[in-house]
C-alpha cells in the first residue's frame, strides 16, 4: 500500500487546510521545533484509526482539533483525508471529528464503521501500530542498538520479521 495524497483541516496545529502529496520510496519530514512535523505522522495514525488519544499526546480524543490560538477562535471539527493506492486501485480514507459527536470514518464516499478501517490496514499489513512508522523517539533507539537488534527492528519496519520465522519452522520440519 502506498499513502500518496494526505489533506487535513482542523488537525492539530493545521488549522487552515493543507494538501500534502507523497511520492513513492522514503519520505522525510523537516522543519524548526515545533511546526508540526509530529503532528503529520499523528494524523497518518489518526486517520488509520489510532484509538489511543495519550498515544496521540491527548488527554482526550477532541484534542486533536485545533484549539485555537491568541490570533484565532477554536475549531469544532478535525478532518483527515488519506487516498492510498494498491496494486492501481485508489482508495480514500477519511476520519472526522466534531466537538460532543465523537470520530466518524469515510471510505470512498460511504460512511463506515471505524473497524472497516482497521480491517482495510490490517489487509494491506500496515495500520495505526505498523513498526513501518518510526517516532522521533525510536529514532535514537535505533542508532543505540547493537547491530543484531537494529536488524530485528528493520526487518520489523520492512515487514519481514515473520518471514524468518516461518523459515525457522519450515526447517525443523
Ligand atoms: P519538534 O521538532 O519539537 O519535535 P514538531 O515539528 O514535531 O516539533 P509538533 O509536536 O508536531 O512539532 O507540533 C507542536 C505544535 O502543535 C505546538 O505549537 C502545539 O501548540 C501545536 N498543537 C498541538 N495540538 C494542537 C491543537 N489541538 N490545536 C492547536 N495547536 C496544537
Ligand atoms: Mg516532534
Amino acid at each position: 500500500m502506498q499513502i500518496t495524497r494526505l489533506r487535513l483541516s482542523g488537525f492539530k496545529s493545521f488549522v487552515d487546510p493543507a494538501d500534502l502529496r507523497i511520492e513513492p520510496g522514503l519520505t522525510g519530514i523537516v522543519g524548526p521545533n515545533g511546526c508540526g512535523k509530529s503532528n503529520l505522522l499523528e494524523a497518518l495514525r489518526w486517520t488509520m484509526g489510532e484509538t489511543s488519544a495519550r498515544s496521540l499526546r491527548g488527554a482526550g480524543m477532541e484534542d486533536v482539533i485545533f484549539a485555537g490560538t491568541s490570533t484565532r477562535p477554536a475549531r469544532d471539527f478535525a478532518e483527515v483525508a488519506m487516498l492510498t493506492e494498491i496494486d492501481g486501485t485508489e482508495t480514500e480514507i477519511v476520519r472526522r471529528i466534531e466537538r460532543g459527536a465523537g470520530s466518524a470514518y469515510r471510505i470512498d464516499g460511504r460512511d463506515v464503521r471505524a473497524k472497516d478501517v482497521s480491517l482495510l490496514f490490517a489487509d494491506a499489513a500496515t495500520g495505526a501500530h505498523s513498526p513501518a512508522l518510526v517516532s522521533q523517539g525510536r529514532i535514537s533507539a535505533v542508532i543505540a542498538a547493537k547491530p543484531a537488534e537494529r536488524r530485528a527492528m528493520l526487518e520489523e519496519a520492512a515487514g519481514i520479521a515473520g518471514l524468518h520465522v516461518r523459515r525457522r519452522d519450515a526447517e525443523a520440519r
